[in-house]
């Protein structure tokens, strides 16, 4: 058994922009010391937690090329990625909307793609069995020609069309459990039937303007494009739920050859982007369950691929936690925050609000 995570140092060192949380600074908004949220201290706790405790011993650590122009041009047009260069060449500045980028930025974009195709690939390959990238900048924002919510390529996208090309894969399904709505990957596959796109979302949360259930793909793509918008206050047995009743039929429908996970960690209870109530009892179990499926359906073809989740203190058990159930790994970090997210957890009268949604959901994606 083994378990691929792929990583660079660089990454860590993508940055820019001039913001206060997801505010630009100026006017009456003074200047904070952390900048955006999406700051590389969440990524480098998660590694630096994986050597106190000894996880990292039990997978495979793995760095990766960066993604080629032609892998980035499948996926952006070269107008963008000219654009992008020479911006991050004359010292960074901001393309789209919030998704600022430092001198480099580009370089690093692409060695963030780089790592989300190398874990897909391997996997593909039967180099691993199954895999991790913490991939920074994230990706499932972008849209071929514009980068926003910190997202500057599309790292999954790029990693899917690249294994596509390559004969190493014919169907694909993402599953994005990011607290935020995965439009760049759903705008990129929406008329697709190949690559079934699957989203659990906050409501209205980021982007303001998609994610609804309605949006079930075009033409050929069709039925494969599944949004499934929760409340806010969702918490563990409501993410679990829409799991067993919603994702998990919807992938066996689908047969794909393999599965890829958008795992941002900000569904989290303590994430400052969202207002969810996820523990790392949640994503640990989600991925148990992901796990299963791709045994069950692809021969256990599994990649996840980091993209959001903003609590410094948290993500890194929440991503510990993930790691040990991709990997059989003991739990040697335990979380910190169980009894207090535990103790949280949403009542009677939300978690009938979450059973009506899913039912209605059922009813609209014929999974009942
Ligand atoms: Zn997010």
């Amino acid at each position: 058994m083994t378990t691929g995570f792929y990583w660079d140092e660089r990454c860590f060192w993508h940055g820019g922009g001039n913001y206060a949380m997801t505010l630009p600074v100026g006017g009456l908004v003074q200047p904070l010391p952390g900048g955006l949220p999406e700051t590389p201290e969440t990524k480098r706790r998660l590694v630096n937690l994986m050597r106190v405790t000894g996880l990292e011993r039990h997978l495979s650590m793995r760095g990766a090329e960066p993604a080629t122009e032609e892998d980035l041009l499948r996926v952006h047009p070269g107008s963008y990625l000219r654009e992008f260069r020479e911006v991050s060449a004359q010292g960074g500045g901001e393309l789209g909307l919030r998704a600022p980028f430092g001198p480099g930025g580009y370089e690093i974009a692409a060695l963030s793609a780089g790592l989300a195709r190398a874990a897909v690939f391997d996997v593909l390959r039967g180099q691993v069995n199954n895999a991790y990238a913490l991939c920074r900048p994230p990706g499932h924002h972008c849209l071929p020609e514009y980068p926003n919510g910190f997202c500057l390529l599309a790292n999954i996208a790029i990693a899917i069309e690249a294994a596509l090309d390559e004969g190493l894969a014919e169907r694909i399904a993402v599953l994005d459990w990011d607290v935020h709505h995965g439009n760049g990957t759903e705008a990129i596959f929406y008329d697709r039937a190949d690559v079934l796109t699957i989203s659990l979302h906050q409501e209205h949360n980021y982007p303001l303007d998609s994610g609804e259930a309605a949006d079930r793909g075009a033409g050929a793509g069709l039925g494969a494009n599944m949004n499934i918008p929760l409340p806010p206050g969702t918490g563990h047995r409501g993410y679990l739920a829409a799991f067993e009743r919603l994702v998990a039929p919807a992938l066996k429908g689908f047969r794909p050859d393999a599965i890829i996970v958008a795992c941002g960690f900000d569904a989290s209870a303590v994430d400052p982007l969202s207002r969810m109530l996820a523990g790392a009892q949640t994503f640990r179990e989600m991925t148990a369950h992901s796990r299963a499926l791709a045994e069950d359906l692809c021969g256990g073809r599994l990649a996840l691929v980091h993209e959001g989740g903003y609590s410094e203190v948290h993500v890194p058990f929440c991503g510990h936690a993930v790691l040990e159930a991709l990997s059989d790994a003991p739990v040697t970090a335990p979380d910190p925050l169980a009894e207090t997210i535990n103790a949280r957890q949403p009542g009677p009268c939300h978690d009938r609000m979450v059973e009506n949604l899913i039912s209605d959901l059922e009813d609209l994606f014929g999974s009942a």
